[in-house]
């Protein structure tokens, strides 16, 4: 969601600051500012509503802000509206305190309370501000920076990563995280904090990942991290594998765009290592064959597009492992009381590993005595970290806020360990097993086919760009698929779409159907194809424009009825979606191109949702 940055060295670090911040404007905001301190103006901060743009010309590029320590913030507001005022960084009254905010204060009004009845004037309507003028307060009590901060987060409840620097601290940033993520990263001659590494990763890939509960003290030289009683942590470094080019346009007009164009590549990255000789090889896994053999029950547990990719794998793991499988949203599972025991195997997906709802539902799976699975994108992320067991999905970074590459590798390595399961609990054939695990090596090279295509798609963009509400139907695991189709549409389209198994149309949506309604029907689901003919005939008979997805195998029939026919190559059943989601995407792509919409960062939309 928002990000934030600071930096300590010995060269002007507002330019650096908004450097960092434009590098995780995909992330999405409504506001941003900077605080920055030298010897001769003390703190200076300049904050403003709306796009960078505005902060980039409030500063002059930063120009007008001197000196060599300084945080930056976008803001994603939960608390009082987007405005100047709002913005971050905020000043403690007294002038001595600035601070960034990631997160939600939940007991900030009790303590605003408290701190009017000291006297204390507010100027906000945020939570963040509590924690500036509660920070204050105690810096006047104790004198000791580091001390104020390791009271305030023993007082404050909810979810936070701050960055501050302090008028009387030269040289020195503090950063203090709780489930919201924040990086510490050495530079030369300069160190850093983020809560994104695409903000700092131009200047370094060395990283340390903050832990939960850590306060962490910032110099140019030296990076000392204390846990909340400020004894001192000896925490790890870790290096990040890709480099500013994987999370930079590189000539494409869009990064949505080029990720979609990315995924055969992401794919092989995910899936290659993980193949030998004829068998899924998990290394470093950390589940034993006795504890997968223990399973008796599955939860899959996801937000948005991950969430789609669970009602896949709900279709294609109990086929598979011939357990049960449910897929169950992260904000909705951890308020149901779920019937989770030592059993179950929670499987969390999630891209960056930080969300919110997500990380709820792992920690609600743990408290059950679940065994838990993460397949997170992000090397180090929170998700991660919690998980007792973790696999990477390699996709590089992801910047576009609507999610493709990181959708299909979820998808290809679900795939990868459904088989590696179900290879353990014995529930697959052998040639089912080669078969399936050929699809998976293949899928890259067949995923090029569909890529090459763009031009139809393209074409049938244009035709279709106009209409107002579009339908996605199929059965079965075209069903799950249509699911990511129609979200995708709405995300960066903002048409209305709706994702409808076919076989329930004629229980009501049907009569949503009238002359002219585009259904976009997908029959790529051998086993139920004929089914899916019939349903495609259904609304054709009641006056829909029909543009059908299918594969070589069926394109024949589909041509004969369908308005316009999208083909993808034929593949095992199991691996299908991951082609035939490909064109859904370029679909939706296009027509928000068409629209004029802002592709990379759609409205109301930010890319890692760390609030509830
Ligand atoms: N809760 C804070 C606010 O509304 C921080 C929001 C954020 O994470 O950007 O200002």
């Amino acid at each position: 969601m928002c990000g934030i940055i600071g930096f300590a060295g010995h060269e002007e670090a507002a330019p650096i600051l908004l450097d960092g911040l434009a590098r995780m404007e995909y992330r999405g905001y409504d506001s941003a500012g900077i605080a920055v301190r030298s010897d001769k103006w003390g703190l200076q901060a300049k904050k403003s509503r709306g796009r960078l743009e505005t902060l980039y010309g409030l500063t002059h590029g930063g120009a007008d802000l001197d000196g060599p320590l300084g945080i930056g913030h976008t803001r994603w507001a939960t608390h009082g509206e987007p405005s100047d005022i709002n913005a971050h960084p905020h000043i403690s009254e007294g002038g001595n305190v600035a601070l960034v905010h990631n997160g939600i204060i939940e007991n900030y009004l009790e303590i605003k309370e408290w701190l009017l009845q000291k006297g204390v004037h507010f100027v906000s309507e945020t939570d963040t501000e509590v924690a500036v003028q509660l920070l204050e307060y105690y810096y006047r009590e104790c004198d000791s920076m580091l001390e104020a901060v390791a009271r305030l987060i023993h007082r404050i409840e909810g979810s936070y990563a701050f960055g501050i620097i302090c008028s009387d601290y030269p040289n020195a940033l503090i950063a203090a995280r709780k489930d919201a993520p924040l990086i510490l990263g050495y530079g030369k001659g300069c160190n850093f904090i983020a809560s994104d590494v695409t903000a700092i990763i131009k200047y370094t890939r060395d990283v340390t990942y903050m832990s939960d509960g850590e306060i962490a003290v910032v110099t140019a030289e030296s990076i000392d991290v204390f846990d909340t009683d400020l004894t001192s942590v000896t925490k790890a470094r870790s290096r990040i594998s890709w480099d500013v080019s994987a999370a930079e346009k590189g000539g494409y007009p869009h990064f949505m765009f080029k990720e979609i164009m990315e995924q055969p590549e992401a794919i092989q990255n995910t899936v290659s290592p993980r193949i030998r000789d004829g068998r899924v090889v998990l290394d470093k896994f950390s589940m034993t064959p006795e504890e997968v053999r223990s399973i008796s029950r599955i939860f899959i547990v996801a937000c948005g597009s991950a969430y789609h990719v669970g009602m896949v794998c709900k279709y294609t793991w109990e086929r598979l492992l011939r357990r049960q499988v449910e897929v169950s949203l992260g904000s909705e599972f951890r308020y149901r009381d779920p019937l989770v025991d030592e059993n179950s195997l929670v499987v969390i997906i999630s891209q960056s590993g930080e969300t919110l709802d997500t990380m709820a539902a792992l920690r609600e799976a743990k408290r059950l005595g679940g065994k838990t699975l993460a397949v997170v994108n992000v090397v180090g992320s929170s998700i991660a970290r919690e998980a007792d067991h973790v696999l990477y999905t390699w996709a590089g970074p992801e910047i576009a806020v609507a999610t493709t590459k990181a959708y299909s590798t979820q998808l290809a390595l679900l795939d990868l360990i459904g088989l590696y399961f179900a290879d353990l609990l014995g529930t697959v054939s052998a040639e089912e097993y080669r078969e399936i695990l050929e699809a998976v090596q293949t899928l890259p090279e067949k995923m090029r086919v569909c890529l090459e295509d763009v031009q139809k798609v393209q074409y049938l963009a244009s035709r279709y760009f106009n209409h107002d509400s579009i339908f996605f139907i199929g059965r079965n695991l075209d069903y799950a698929m249509g699911l990511e189709g129609s979200l995708k549409l709405k995300e960066i389209s903002y048409i209305h779409s709706e994702a409808y198994a076919s076989g329930e149309l004629k229980h009501g949506t049907i009569s949503l159907i009238e002359p002219g309604t585009l259904v976009v029907a997908l029959g790529t689901y051998e086993a139920l194809f004929d089914k899916a003919m019939s349903n495609v005939v259904e609304v054709k008979a009641r006056g829909a424009e029909v543009l059908a997805l299918t594969t070589e195998k069926f394109r024949d029939r589909m041509e004969k009825t369908a308005d316009c026919t999208i083909v993808v190559p034929d593949t095992h059943p199991i691996v299908q979606p991951s082609l035939g989601v490909v064109p859904l995407q370029l679909f939706a792509y296009y027509v928000a191109l068409q629209r004029g919409c802002d592709i990379d960062k759609p409205r109301n939309l930010a890319k890692s949702v760390t609030v509830e």
